[in-house]
């Protein structure tokens, strides 16, 4: 009620995919509203490919079809998924006795720009939302969509974007902090996936973090992370099966040296030459098109990618610039170490060496201020990125290691 601080709680897909995962849901509503919050869920659509309300095969019902698929539709057949998760959700609360109403992007007045598949979140009036919680009542906002204020056509926020919708939700309601609950435990040095045994982050700054999402580390979106970082709210990403305090996304100024290993298989790899698209029109790229980029430090040439949903945009934006001579490269992945410039600077021949021995070539290499990126075989990912990470954090290594006062505490 009035005067109580908030919270808002983000549930992604697998967290919401079972009646049984919906009632760990429930479990976290009902102890954080006990700790004495109100609480704003945010959820994403249900499951994964292949479920029936999943995103992608809601998506998957135009492309199907083949041909083009038009930005609007994109964005229209996309919010259903939020939408029947967000109202099943509200639903079972109400059953155990939480107060809650659904509300989609609209409703809880979120309004982006006209970005139709990557939009951007321009103002959110919170009215709505702030009435609902100064009642008692759990608002559950669908995750990932806005509208646009003039036409009121529905806008989503590229994939992962429920994250984002949380943070900025947490910002403008003046939240304490944001959850977002995902499968796994919480950020750790590389994709439990891929290495199993991977240490799990306490803390991770919100530079270092946006740096791993943009690379692939998919646990986060990227906006979410500047969202929360611009508007001074914590992140929290832990899991919705324990109770485990998961990591905390903040500004933390005593992180070693190298946090983390992201990895980004773009459906494709386009090699242009440096002069056809400078810093300006490459930012405007990867912030409108998700298409990602990186110079080679040998031979200066651009190297771009995009994942598979935003393939088309690649091909159109080499074409846009006209660029001729490209390389269009499948199957290739983009590996990257996150840390600081001197320590990645002083391991980059080393790293070089251990995948040469690994017999992995790398084919471009990037190095900037706090990431090293390298291209290298598709096929080669997984070996690679255990390679790099048993290395850096055996004996004298440090991946990811915290200092006794960087442990996950409360803000
Ligand atoms: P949700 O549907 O909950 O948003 P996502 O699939 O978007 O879930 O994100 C969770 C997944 O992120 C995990 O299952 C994990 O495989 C992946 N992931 C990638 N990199 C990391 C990392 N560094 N730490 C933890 N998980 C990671
Ligand atoms: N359901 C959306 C997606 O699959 C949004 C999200 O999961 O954050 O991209
Ligand atoms: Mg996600």
């Amino acid at each position: 009620m009035i005067g109580e601080p908030i919270l808002v709680q983000k549930f992604g897909g697998t967290s919401v995919s079972t009646a049984e995962c919906r009632m760990q849901v429930v479990e976290h509503v009902q102890r954080a509203r006990g700790e004495g919050y109100q609480v704003a869920v945010v959820v994403s659509a249900m499951g994964r490919r292949g479920d029936p309300y999943a995103t992608d095969t809601l998506l998957d019902l135009l492309r199907d079809n083949g041909g083009p698929v038009d930005g609007r539709d994109y964005d229209m057949i996309f919010i259903c998924g939020e939408v029947i998760s967000a109202t099943v959700m509200a639903h079972i609360l109400k059953r155990e006795g939480i107060p809650a109403v659904g509300l989609t992007g609209a409703q809880a007045r979120i309004y982006t720009d006209d970005s139709h598949g990557e939009a951007e979140i321009v103002e959110i009036d919170t009215a709505r939302v702030q009435a609902h919680l100064e009642r008692g009542e759990v608002p559950v906002i669908t995750g990932c969509q806005g509208v646009i204020r003039d036409t009121r056509d529905h806008t989503t926020l590229g994939r992962g974007g429920s994250d984002t919708s949380a943070v900025a939700l947490a910002v403008a309601l003046n939240a304490s902090k944001v959850e977002v609950y995902t499968d796994v435990e919480g950020v750790s040095c590389a994709d439990p996936r891929m290495v199993p045994d991977a240490r799990l982050l306490g803390r991770v700054s919100y530079d270092k973090m946006h740096e791993m999402a943009r690379y692939g580390a998919g646990v986060l979106h990227h906006r979410a992370v500047r969202t929360g970082q611009e508007g001074g709210v914590p992140i929290i990403v832990r899991s919705t099966f324990s109770t485990a305090p998961g990591t905390m996304v903040a500004d933390i100024q005593d992180e070693y040296a190298i946090v983390g290993i992201a990895s980004f298989a773009p459906l494709e790899t386009v090699v242009v030459s440096e002069d056809v698209a400078g810093p300006t029109v490459r930012e405007v790229w990867e912030r409108r098109r998700g298409i990602m980029s990186l110079i080679d430090r040998d031979t200066g040439a651009l190297v771009l990618g995009a994942p598979s949903e935003k393939s088309g945009e690649l091909r159109s934006a080499v074409d846009e610039v006209g660029a001729a001579g490209r390389q269009i490269l499948n199957d290739r992945c983009w590996i990257s170490l996150i840390g600081e410039s001197e320590a990645l600077q002083e391991r980059s021949s080393e790293d070089q060496e251990l995948l040469g021995r690994q017999g992995i070539e790398v084919m471009y290499h990037e190095l900037s201020d706090q990431r090293s990126t390298y291209v290298i075989a598709a096929v080669d990912a997984a070996r690679a990125v255990r390679a790099l990470y048993h290395e850096i954090s055996g004996d004298r290594g440090s991946l990811g290691r915290c200092s006794e006062s960087c442990q996950v505490s409360e803000p």
